[in-house]
């Protein structure tokens, strides 16, 4: 059977600026293998070009822009799909910046039709601007939902979700998240990696670390997902979803072997995590994406006019 990877890359192939221990030979059994594969990742401040780079430097060689597709292109496509002559007022690195224009489409600080919200810093002034534009008429769109993102295993920074979510509480108005795990996502990425398959995938599986993009987003787009141990999850957490992964490996060189023969492992999961998963307890980590304040209703502004 034909299976086709869409990879995780924070907590997957790396954590901060350190490669996770077998990712580097895992991606290479892939490329050698002729193994269909993108990476597939929330983070829109980078291009393409940016993450190939970064890997390279990391250890990984052979890779371009083409294996990766990220909440930033998919925030583009969205838009030159639907509404191709729109413009937009964004808040964001490069990553979204040159998605948009590759795309043609025109930056507008005074009548927008869409404040984009992506990853990276911002400023009050920015954000009293995104506001202003939303009080004329402009809809909010965030390259996708992460309210916090890893920096290093003690610090984390203010995601996209994060400034979202100022803005909808200083409009009124609710976003719209693009990235993991709205289908959107999941759906272009299957798109993107039948084209650069040379043969009809008869499976799409997603690995990545994290439950609330990753797994849920592969489980409502109908694939199949690895979680791997080696990022934001714990064991001991997989219990408090009611989304479950497929399987459950301590990190992507668990897959190694079977990329290579080509042979599925009849193992379910990872050999090393044993009966430890008959005993799923309650974790108390906080959710990255935390999708129940997302549900939440959000206060009306103070109304002044
Ligand atoms: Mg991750």
């Amino acid at each position: 059977m034909k299976t086709g990877y869409l990879i995780d890359m924070d907590g997957v192939i790396y954590r901060e600026n350190n490669l996770i221990p077998g990712a580097a030979e895992f991606v290479q059994a892939l490329l050698v293998n002729g193994v269909p594969f993108i990476f597939l990742t929330n983070n829109s401040a980078p291009t393409p070009e940016d993450l190939s780079v970064r890997l390279k430097h990391l250890g990984i060689q052979g890779l371009t822009s083409k294996h990766f597709y990220t909440s930033a292109l998919n925030t583009a496509d969205f838009l030159s799909e639907t509404d191709p002559s729109c413009t937009v007022f964004v808040i964001g690195e490069g990553g979204i910046l040159t998605a948009l224009h590759e795309r043609k489409i025109a930056n507008d600080a005074l009548h927008p039709s869409y404040v984009v919200v992506g990853e990276g810093a911002s400023t009050m002034e920015k954000l009293t601007k995104a506001h202003e534009c939303l009080e004329r008429g402009a809809r909010l769109l965030a390259t996708n939902p992460d309210n916090w993102c890893p920096v290093s295993s003690e610090k984390t920074r203010p995601g996209a979700g994060a400034t979202a979510a100022f803005l909808e509480a200083s409009s009124g108005r609710r976003a719209y998240y693009l990235g993991k795990p709205n289908g959107y996502m999941f759906h272009r990425a299957r798109r993107k990696l039948a084209e650069l398959s040379l043969v009809t995938l008869e499976q799409v599986v997603m690995i990545g670390d994290t439950m609330e993009t990753d797994i849920r987003g592969a489980f409502e787009a109908g694939m199949q997902s690895f979680l791997v141990l080696s990022g934001s999850t714990q064991l001991e957490s997989i219990g408090d979803y009611v989304y479950q992964p497929t399987r459950v490996l301590q990190s992507v060189a668990d897959l190694t072997a079977e990329v290579r023969t080509g042979k599925p492992s009849d193992r379910l999961d990872s050999p090393a995590l044993g009966p430890k998963l008959n005993s799923f307890g309650r974790g108390g980590l906080r959710h990255q994406t935390d999708i129940f304040t997302l549900h939440k209703p959000r206060p009306r502004p103070a109304m002044t006019k």
